[in-house]
């Protein structure tokens, strides 16, 4: 593939996006002569957009609200992205087609592993929610031999869909309690974002329970604090947000970036 003639995020709103500066730090640090751009798109400028992006042969991420949009936009999908069923990253491929794939499964995977020290074999994982994140979240379990998942969610109907289409290794449930009673316990709701909201009691999750909720914000969420300060192994989405940034790197450019410079350039903001 050649360098993509423009790199963007799309999304809606993208103002708050680390992204930027992840990727612009390691494309400076690895001499590639391109800016990583946050493009606000409005849904109704979607299709219009992404037709210019095609002629300008563009790669890039896609985020909320535009991950499933995307996923139908695009000419050439991934099997990582269909089984997902959204599509984080894109590229323009040689013949003008716009290729889609998703970096959040392997992102986690590796964001996981790090956090355990190795990766995960016969655990139990409560999984909380039941979006593109929680999607993500069970692709990767499926490659891990011997787990299987739990999926509890605000929307039931929305957990029993899903779990269908990973029903190897998943099962919704309709007690929150399942979830807190899992090994390894996943937040892929959007709770804690914008407030102190903690998707459950963090009393209720024993203290041998490892814990990776996918939000981030500047110090930590309030969940991975109170877990913390009750003795639990708890850590936020920065770990996966860096790794599926990386893989992107890797796929639009065909080299590894500096994980370090990409922490790095998140803590400096
Ligand atoms: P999504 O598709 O919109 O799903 C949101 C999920 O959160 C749904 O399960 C929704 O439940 C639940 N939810 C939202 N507000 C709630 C509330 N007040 N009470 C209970 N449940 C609530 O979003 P997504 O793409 O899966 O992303 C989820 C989170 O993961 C986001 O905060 C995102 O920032 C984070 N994320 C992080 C990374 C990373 O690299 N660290 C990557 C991807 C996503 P309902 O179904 O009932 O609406």
């Amino acid at each position: 593939m050649r360098q993509p003639g423009r790199l963007v995020l799309l999304g809606h709103p993208v103002g708050h996006s680390l992204s930027p500066r992840i990727h612009n730090a390691a494309l400076s640090d690895a001499g590639i002569p391109l800016r990583y751009e946050a493009l606000d798109v409005e849904p109704r400028r979607f299709d219009e957009t992404l037709e210019m992006l095609r002629a300008e042969r563009a790669a890039g991420n896609v985020t909320v609200p535009h991950k499933e949009r995307m996923f139908a936009a695009c000419d050439v999908l991934t099997p990582l992205a269909r089984r997902v069923g959204a599509v984080n990253v894109f590229w323009t491929d040689d013949d003008g087609r716009l290729v889609g794939d998703n970096t959040d499964v392997g992102g986690f995977d590796a964001a996981v592993t790090q956090f355990l020290g190795q990766r995960p074999t016969d655990l139990s994982v409560g999984v909380l929610g039941a979006g593109g994140a929680a999607a993500a979240v069970l692709a990767a379990v499926e490659g891990w031999a011997g787990c299987v998942a739990h999926v509890y969610n605000r929307t039931p109907e929305r957990a029993r869909l899903l779990c269908e289409r990973f029903s190897a290794v998943a099962h919704p449930v309709d007690d929150v309690g399942v979830i807190a009673g899992a090994q390894l316990v996943v937040n892929a709701t959007s709770i804690g974002l914008k407030d102190d909201g903690v998707p459950v009691d963090p009393f209720l999750i024993p203290r041998d329970a490892a814990v990776i909720d996918l939000v981030y914000r500047p110090g930590e969420t309030n969940f991975v604090r109170a877990l913390r300060g009750r003795g639990n192994r708890a850590t936020d989405g920065i770990g996966m947000l860096v790794e599926q940034a990386a893989l992107a790197f890797e796929t639009w450019f065909g080299i590894a970036p500096s994980r370090e410079l990409m922490h790095e350039a998140l803590l400096a903001s």
